[in-house]
């Protein structure tokens, strides 16, 4: 490659990894270059144009880069009081959606948790969902405690007996038609979030108002924030 092309593809990647503002004000810092060649401003352009305006009031920051957390809790993505951190090292532009889109979903659980939770509904539904799993999963031998099942705070005992014993990929298609992912099975939060990111991911949403029609309604609701407020 020429000395231009090569200095000119440079200039364009450092480009690419400089701090910028969006639309609506949101500061996106990068505190390490983006492995893959993705378009972070493109990616959060999608965000911003999928999501309604209120379901982003929560998020002021968001931070592209590599985080110690991520090693310690086996995660790329998390959210802390106004900032999204997420992973500078994804596969490509679904995948770091995919992943700021999920923890958009931690911070409304911040911003609406009594409109969430409070009527206990999707609580219900997830446990529903637990037992049906609890029961299917004693039928093939893995046998965990019931007490594993009705806790719907993430738990390391159980992430582990998931993650590790049974295996996500066993877990897979023993869940097909209950959790959409082993991840959305770990905890009421997650099943929340996994299915939040999900409605925005796929326009088609006819399975996943079959499967979880209570929790479907929910993020129905949210997305319009007259009903919300009133609330
Ligand atoms: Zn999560």
């Amino acid at each position: 490659m020429h000395i231009n092309q090569l200095l000119e593809k440079q200039k364009k990647r450092l480009q690419k990894n400089s701090d910028f503002y969006t639309a609506r004000g949101t500061h996106v810092y990068f505190k390490d270059d983006v492995v893959n060649d993705i378009d972070v401003e493109e990616v959060v352009a999608k965000v911003e144009a999928k999501l309604p305006e209120h379901l982003l009031s929560e998020i002021e920051m968001i931070v592209v880069g590599w985080f110690e957390e991520f090693e310690e809790r086996n995660i790329n993505a998390f959210y802390d009081s106004g900032a999204i951190y997420v992973s500078n090292i994804q596969d490509d532009h679904d995948d770091m959606f995919d992943d700021i889109v999920h923890e958009i979903a931690h911070s409304v659980e911040d911003a609406y948790g009594y409109q969430i939770y409070a009527d206990q509904k999707i609580k219900e539904e997830f446990l529903r969902k637990r037992e049906h799993l609890h029961n299917i999963m004693w039928k093939m031998g893995f046998k965990a405690p019931k007490s594993f099942f009705l806790n719907v705070e993430f738990n390391d005992d159980f992430d582990d007996f998931l993650h590790k014993e049974v295996g996500y990929d066993k877990l897979a298609p023993i869940m097909r038609g209950v959790f959409i992912s082993p991840y959305a099975a770990t905890s009421l939060r997650e099943y929340f979030a996994t299915m939040f990111t999900e409605f925005y991911l796929d326009s088609n949403h006819s399975f996943f108002k079959k499967t979880s029609p209570t929790l479907y309604n929910k993020i129905s609701m949210l997305q319009n924030q007259e009903i919300l407020d009133s609330q």
